[in-house]
This record gives structure tokens, C-alpha cells and sequence, in this order.
């Protein structure tokens, strides 16, 4: 029995691609020594999967693997020009026209989009080769790893161009998925071959997106290709995971050598293989130890799941449920968690070695059987619930779901409240976090730097924020979230039930990185968590100033929660704490309350069979935040980086007055789409201009956003906004941005203006 881990997390225990990403864009250092770094990041990496029978390569993308994939293959979109190396690959990333970023499967990592143009693909570089050469000047056989065909496929997009503009942008048809595979997968054969050139036996195949939902032609299409690559004399492993596979049959037809199955996102897969058996002559990578979630495992239980692969004759190589990188390096440095916890957590370290004890385990290595008992018992002593709270959500009743008056009536209430002009601006709440307020925060953690000094401080960039947007002109302000390192973080450390790490780290797109807080026990709000800096706030200026929360189902998806309390339950607990929090603002004079949910479709399970499930109770918690709201209380939400196209019946559903949602990353494509949401009643904001980028947008670039907009909504309907939070963006970006923002939203609702008295169109 041979084990595989893979998928290490690249940012490095000292976030150290982080820092060396960051140095080169900021011009401090050369390619070269960014070049330097990465292969000592290559080296620390290795020494992570020490144990391991195989070693992957090709891990340690510059920024992305889906973008690393579509450079492989030259899929290049025009307006980027010639390829010319890391310029290009990061203006790809970040640059003005970026390609879009969105989350993975059902994670909170983002991948860029490939947009595909035509279908001419040529290997462009060949990063995986260089990867096995690199490994072997350090001694090292490795396994290269890529994405595969399909789900590089699945996860693109189709453009399509008149003169070099983009003129529509979407999903690829069936036809278009022949017409590029047929230019796509001959690029995969000629990147095998030069690794059988090279001497490399075996190459592994990510494909998440064989557990989406698969229509029948697709597998016939995937079966295809895999049976053309695997002409190429390489042996090839074909891993799906996230979920279930979609069809266990064809799966197991793939030509290939071998298949990963994932035995820990649900039972499905294990239920197949039950009833299916499994395919002669194959190996089975199965994927037994949680990527997703940072509980250990119960390694008897996980023993007895080994022996019980067993039966079905395969090559069994244990493997973990997914790649790692969705969990922190390590707890070896997390000594200030609640009492207890650290020794219940693996990060993707203990997850290693949770395969290296199980192997040994089942070698009978000596020592082995009893530390798998050690470290079960540990498992077998699970934190107390906490009654009150329990007893909150179980007497729940229809009415706390129910928000009333109904969104129609409260949109005139609004109306005269709030005295709002025609398209009216705001920001999604995060201002500039400059090294200054960063080192406030960690001064003021630390114990450096007393609490009435910090508050001061903080109110003091409360002030600076409130000036400069009124001097831009917005209509509704945000206090800026200088107090916030997260908007998921901060909430948790405030909450009870809620553990946070000191250096848990995972990236969530890019070089941007959070640290997911840990759910281990039952929520609940001790106390008041925003009210000082919102009505601090509130209290510069006679605008209204939105009062900012992070919503039930973002907080619970960005966290590790506790496996044997069921997510729904967790999410209603959430919400009864934001609920608290609405009311707390409310009282201390706030009418505008922005409830985020940029996680709200990341949830969605991978397969759409699951949705109804899932959907209810996310937007039960959601509903539960806001029931109770004053009706002259405008509650906003904002979503951003996911494909909503598909799920907007569900997001009219959450009762919301109005909705930010990021738009023009995704070139505007999810407009169309409006026409779904009820406009009688809820407003909508599209983003006008990308966050992640440091280009400004100018006026025409914004109303050219703005006006395809209103050819879907009524003005009354529309609100001006960025895509998200500018917290990564410097002020001298800001301010010219928004007052760009600010001068097309007016002008153009001047011209509406004029239009509506002359009762013409605009
Ligand atoms: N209010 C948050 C901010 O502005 C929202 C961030 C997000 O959507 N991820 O930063
Ligand atoms: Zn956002």
C-alpha cells in the first residue's frame, strides 16, 4: 500500500510566497531573485510530504493553477498581446482587464477564467517539465500534476469578439467544448510525451469538475480524450473530489491507470464501489483524510474504511479527500486555542502524517496500532453544547423567517426615510488597509497599545474615511472597517463558540490570505460587536452611514465547524447573533444595515440535486438576520466572485431591500440575468469597476457598465457601486476611482432626469 498527499499548501509556513509575490510586484525584487525564492519554497514544500510514496510537482503556481494551465496551453485572450513571460502572467492575474476571478468548486478559493477565443492551443510553456527537472537537480522523483482537460474545459469561457472588443461572454456550448478539445487535447498529448521523454512514468489528472453534474455526451467526449492521452506511454491518474463522482461507472472505464476517488465529502462514492465493485488492474487512490475541514481523524474508524477497500483487490494508495491547501500549513505554532482544541486539529502537516501513521498502522510498524489509539481516544471527548443557545433555535418559529411589511411597501418607507437621489452610490464598506492601521491592529493585539488609544486611532481613519466621501460625493457612507483584520475574523473573535488561530493562513486567491476561524462549540453574541465604530461613524455625518455584518451562512462557510452539530443549526445560530446586532444598530439611530453573503453560492453543493436542500436553509439563516427589522430600516446585502447566473430565484428569496453584487470583473455578463429578481421591489447594484486591479477606471469604462444595466432594471431599481470591499487598494487609487464612479453615476442620472421630463428614453 503506497500513500499520496498533495496539494500542499504553497503560501509556506512564514507565508513566504506571499512576501516574495508581493516584493516582485512592488518592483523590490527582480525576477530572478523571485525565481530564488520559489525554488527554496520548492525545497521547504518537499520536506512537507516526507513519508510519502509519491511526490507530486507542478504545485507551486506563480498565482494560480487554472491560469498556469491556460499559459501551458496558450490560451491566451488577445488583448493581452504576445505572451512575454511574467509581464504577461501577472497582467493576466491583476492587470487592467484581468480575467475574471471567481471561486473554485464549492471553496473559498478563487481561479482566474480562462476565456477562450479560438481553437489554436500550442504548448506555451511546460511547467510541469520544468518542475520535474527542477525536483530532480534536487534529487527528487516526482509525480507531475495538472489540471485536466475537462475540468479546464468546464471551467472556461467561451468569448466571443467583433474587432477586438469582447462582445458576449458564457459557459462553452457542447459545440464549443468539441471545437476545443479537439486543439486542446493534443497540447495535453504533446506535454505527456515530453514527459516520457524525460523519463516520468506516471502523471496525475485533477478533475473536480467530473463530480458537477456531467450530461452523458460529456463522459463519452472525456472518455475519448483520456483514451488519446493515454497513448502517450505515460500512466495516467485521473483524481475527482469536492464531491461524489458523477457517474462511478464511467469513471471507472476511463482509460486510465488509475482513479481518486474522495471517501470523505459524502457516501456516495464508498456506496458505489459497494455496489459496483471496482474495475480490475486499477489503482485506487482514495482519498480518506479530510482536505476540507481540520478536525483529525478518527484514525481506528479510518483503519477499519482501509481494510474494508481491501476486499475489492485494488492497488489502494491512500490519498487525502482533496488537495491541502484549503487547510493551514500546521498547529504546531497555535498555542493560545481553547484549552483542548489544538490536539483534536490537523492542519495539512498532521494530515500527512495522519497517512504516514495509517500506513504504518497497517504495515504493523511497531508502535503504530497504539498511537492510532492514543490519538482516537483523544476524539472520543467532544466539547459540551451549549443548552440556551440550543434552546434559541429550537423554538424558532415561521414568523422569525418572515420579514414584514412585505419589500414593495417597505421601498416606499425607504423612499421618504432615506430621500436617496436616482441611482444612488455607495461602497461595499472596506476602505484602504494601510501598513499603518495593520500595525495599529497588531499593536493593539498584542497588548501593545491600550484600548482607549486604539479607539482613538481607529475613529480617527473613521473621520479621515467620512471626509473623503463626502468630499467624492457618495450618497450612502460606510464607517471604512479599519477596526476589521477579516470580515469573518472579526465577527469570530467576538462571538462565543468561535476559536481563531494565530498563523493558520490559507490563501484565498492570488497572494490574498485569511485565517479561517474555527467553530467548536455553540454561538453566541456576549455583546454589542459594531455599534461604537458604525454610530461613531454615523455621528460625523448627516448622511446615512450603512452599518456593516458579515451573514450567517459567509461566516459559517469561511470556518472549520464542528462536524457532529449540523451546518444548518450552526447557521441559525449565526443569525440569531446578527439578528442581536441588527437590533443593537437600529437602536442607536443606524437605517441602513449591509448583511454580506459573498459566500452565499459558494455553498451550493456541487450537484443540483442538492440545491433545494442547501438553498433553504441558507436563505432561512439569511431571512432569520433581518425578520425582525424595523420596516424603515433598509437592509443591503452583497455578493461577489461566483457565478450567480443560475441561482438568482434563490437570491430573490432572501427578502433583502438591496443587493451589491460584484459585476464588471465578469464583464457584465450576470446583467442580463436581473430580469430574474422581482425590480418592483429590490434595487440592485452592479459593480462598476474591478477592486483587484490598481487601474482606475475612467467615467465612459463605468457608464458603459451603468447603461447596460439599465437596459435590464428601471432606474429607480439601480444603485452605483464597486465590485467589493476596497480594502487591498491604496487611497490614491480610491479617491480618483469613485469620484470617476460618481461623476457617470450623476451625469447619467441627469440625463435620465431630463429623459423622464421629457418623456423620452434615455
Ligand atoms: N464588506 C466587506 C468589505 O468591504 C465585503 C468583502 C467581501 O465581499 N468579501 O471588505
Ligand atoms: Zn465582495
Amino acid at each position: 500500500m503506497r500513500t499520496f498527499a498533495f496539494g500542499f499548501p504553497r503560501l509556506g509556513q512564514r507565508r513566504q510566497y506571499k512576501t516574495l509575490v508581493e516584493a516582485f510586484w512592488a518592483g523590490s525584487i527582480s525576477e530572478s531573485e523571485l525565481q530564488q525564492g520559489f525554488r527554496e519554497l520548492q525545497c521547504e514544500r518537499l520536506q512537507e510530504y516526507h513519508g510519502m510514496d509519491l511526490i507530486p510537482s507542478n504545485e507551486l503556481s506563480l498565482y494560480d493553477p487554472m491560469l498556469d494551465t491556460a499559459v501551458m496551453c496558450g490560451a491566451i485572450p488577445s488583448r493581452f498581446g504576445i505572451y512575454n513571460g511574467l509581464t504577461t502572467y501577472f497582467t493576466l492575474a491583476r492587470g487592467k482587464q484581468a480575467l475574471e476571478l471567481t471561486k473554485w468548486f464549492n471553496t473559498n478559493y478563487h481561479y482566474l477564467v480562462p476565456e477562450l477565443e479560438q481553437p489554436n492551443f500550442h504548448l506555451l510553456k511546460n511547467f510541469p517539465l520544468e518542475d520535474v527537472r527542477l525536483h530532480r537537480q534536487q534529487g527528487v522523483e516526482t509525480v507531475p500534476t495538472l489540471i485536466g482537460p475537462y475540468t479546464f474545459l468546464r471551467l472556461s469561457k467561451r468569448v466571443h469578439l467583433n474587432g477586438g472588443t469582447v462582445t458576449a461572454v458564457s459557459p462553452l456550448s457542447e459545440d464549443d467544448i468539441a471545437l476545443f478539445s479537439a486543439a486542446l487535447v493534443p497540447v495535453y498529448s504533446e506535454l505527456l510525451r515530453t514527459l516520457r521523454d524525460e523519463g516520468v512514468t506516471l502523471t496525475v489528472f485533477h478533475e473536480p469538475a467530473l463530480a458537477l453534474d456531467v450530461p452523458e455526451l460529456h463522459w463519452t467526449q472525456v472518455t475519448e480524450w483520456y483514451s488519446e492521452l493515454s497513448r502517450s506511454g505515460v500512466a495516467l491518474w485521473t483524481l475527482c473530489y469536492y464531491d461524489s463522482v458523477s457517474d462511478y461507472l464511467h469513471f471507472c472505464e476511463l482509460p486510465v491507470a488509475g482513479i481518486g476517488l474522495d471517501f470523505v465529502s459524502n457516501i456516495e462514492n464508498w456506496q458505489e464501489l459497494q455496489r459496483h465493485g471496482f474495475p480490475k488492474g486499477k489503482t485506487l487512490i482514495a482519498g480518506i483524510v479530510n482536505g476540507r475541514q481540520v478536525w483529525r481523524s478518527d484514525l481506528q474508524e479510518r483503519l477499519r474504511f482501509v481494510e474494508s477497500l481491501l476486499r475489492f483487490d485494488a492497488d489502494i494508495v491512500l490519498a487525502p479527500s482533496c488537495p491541502l491547501f484549503h487547510l493551514p500549513v500546521t498547529t504546531e505554532p497555535e498555542t493560545r486555542l481553547p484549552e483542548g482544541l489544538r490536539e483534536r486539529l490537523a492542519f495539512a502537516r498532521e494530515r500527512v502524517a495522519e497517512l504516514r501513521l495509517l500506513k504504518a498502522a497497517l504495515e504493523s510498524q511497531p508502535g503504530a496500532l497504539h498511537e492510532v489509539v492514543a490519538q482516537t481516544e483523544l476524539l472520543h471527548r467532544p466539547f459540551a453544547r451549549n443548552d440556551t443557545v440550543v434552546r434559541r433555535v429550537a423554538a424558532l418559529a415561521e414568523t422569525d423567517f418572515q420579514r414584514v411589511p412585505s419589500a414593495p411597501q417597505r421601498r416606499r418607507i425607504h423612499q421618504q426615510q432615506l430621500q436617496l437621489p436616482l441611482l444612488p452610490t455607495t461602497t461595499i464598506g472596506s476602505f484602504p488597509q494601510t501598513a499603518e492601521i495593520r500595525r495599529l491592529r497588531g499593536q493593539h493585539r498584542r497588548g501593545e497599545l491600550p484600548d482607549p488609544e486604539y479607539v482613538s486611532a481607529i475613529q480617527q481613519h473613521i473621520r479621515h474615511a467620512i471626509a473623503v466621501q463626502e468630499e467624492v460625493g457618495l450618497d450612502v457612507l460606510v464607517h471604512g472597517e479599519f477596526e476589521r483584520s477579516d470580515m469573518v475574523e472579526y465577527f469570530a473573535e467576538r462571538l462565543e463558540g468561535f476559536a481563531t488561530t494565530e498563523h493558520g493562513w490559507v490563501l484565498s486567491y492570488g497572494s490574498r490570505v485569511y485565517r479561517p476561524p474555527i467553530i467548536y462549540g455553540d454561538i453566541w453574541r456576549p455583546h454589542p460587536m459594531t455599534v461604537r465604530e458604525i454610530t461613531y461613524a454615523q455621528s460625523l455625518t448627516p448622511k446615512p452611514v450603512k452599518g456593516m455584518l458579515t451573514g450567517p451562512v459567509t461566516m459559517l462557510l469561511w470556518s472549520y465547524w464542528r462536524p457532529d452539530i449540523p451546518p444548518e443549526e450552526l447557521a441559525y445560530e449565526l443569525a440569531l447573533a446578527i439578528a442581536d446586532e441588527v437590533r443593537d444598530l437600529e437602536a442607536a439611530g443606524i437605517r441602513v444595515i449591509q448583511i454580506d453573503e459573498p459566500a452565499f453560492r459558494e455553498g451550493a453543493p456541487l450537484k443540483r440535486r442538492h440545491w433545494n436542500t442547501y438553498f433553504r436553509w441558507a436563505t432561512r439563516a439569511f431571512q432569520l438576520c433581518h425578520a425582525h427589522a424595523r420596516p424603515e430600516t433598509q437592509i443591503h446585502t452583497h455578493m461577489c466572485y461566483s457565478e450567480f447566473n443560475d441561482i438568482m430565484d434563490y437570491i430573490a428569496q432572501l427578502d433583502f431591500d438591496v443587493l451589491s453584487i460584484e459585476g464588471s470583473r465578469s464583464k457584465g455578463e450576470i446583467v442580463d440575468h436581473f430580469a430574474a429578481l422581482p425590480s418592483e421591489s429590490v434595487q440592485v447594484g452592479v459593480g462598476v469597476y474591478d477592486v483587484h486591479s490598481p487601474a482606475i477606471p475612467d467615467t465612459d469604462e463605468i457608464s458603459a457598465i451603468l447603461e447596460r444595466v439599465l437596459r435590464v432594471l428601471p432606474p429607480e431599481a439601480v444603485w452605483v457601486n464597486p465590485d467589493c470591499g476596497l480594502k487591498t487598494r491604496r487611497w490614491e487609487e480610491v479617491i480618483p476611482a469613485l469620484r470617476n464612479m460618481v461623476t457617470a453615476a450623476r451625469r447619467l442620472a441627469q440625463r435620465l432626469h431630463i429623459s423622464a421630463t421629457q418623456g423620452e428614453c434615455p
